[in-house]
C-alpha cells in the first residue's frame, strides 16, 4: 500500500523526501524541468516499497503511510499522487489539476500555514 503526499507539502516542497527515499518515486525532483511549477510533489504508488523513510524527513507532516490513513480532507489527493508522471504534460496536468481543486474547496486547510496544517486534516 503506497505513501500519500498530502496538502502541508503545498507552499513548502522542499524535497527532503525525495533526498531519502531509496527507489526515487517521488516527483517531480529538484532537477526536473517540472519542479518548479508544481504545486506539490508526488509519490508514484507502483514504486514506492512502503520503506518509511520518507515519513519523519518531512518538516510538516505531509506524508501518510497509507491510503486507509489518509484523512477525509486528503483523499482527494491519493489520485493525483497516482496519476502524476514526470515527461507526461497530460498526466502532469491532470494532476495539477486535482491539486488546484483541492486548494479551490479546502480554503480553511489553505489559511493555515503548513506547518500547523496537518494537525487540522
Ligand atoms: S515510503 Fe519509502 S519508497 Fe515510499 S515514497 Fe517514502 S521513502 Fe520512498
Ligand atoms: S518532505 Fe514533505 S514538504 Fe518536503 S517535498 Fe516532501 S512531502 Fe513535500
Amino acid at each position: 500500500m503506497p505513501f500519500i503526499i498530502t496538502d502541508p507539502c503545498i507552499g513548502t516542497k522542499d524535497a527532503s523526501c525525495v533526498d531519502v527515499c531509496p527507489v526515487d518515486c517521488i516527483h517531480p525532483r529538484k532537477d526536473a524541468p517540472e519542479f518548479e511549477q508544481a504545486t506539490m510533489l508526488y509519490i508514484h504508488p507502483e514504486d514506492c516499497i512502503d520503506c518509511g523513510a520518507c515519513v519523519p524527513a518531512c518538516p510538516v507532516v505531509a506524508i501518510y503511510d497509507s491510503l486507509d490513513s489518509t484523512p477525509a480532507s486528503q483523499k482527494d489527493l491519493i489520485e493525483a499522487n497516482a496519476i502524476y508522471r514526470n515527461g507526461d504534460p497530460d498526466a502532469t496536468a491532470h494532476a495539477e489539476a486535482m491539486v488546484k481543486a483541492h486548494i479551490e474547496s479546502h480554503a480553511d486547510l489553505m489559511a493555515i500555514p503548513g506547518s500547523e496544517r496537518a494537525a487540522a486534516h
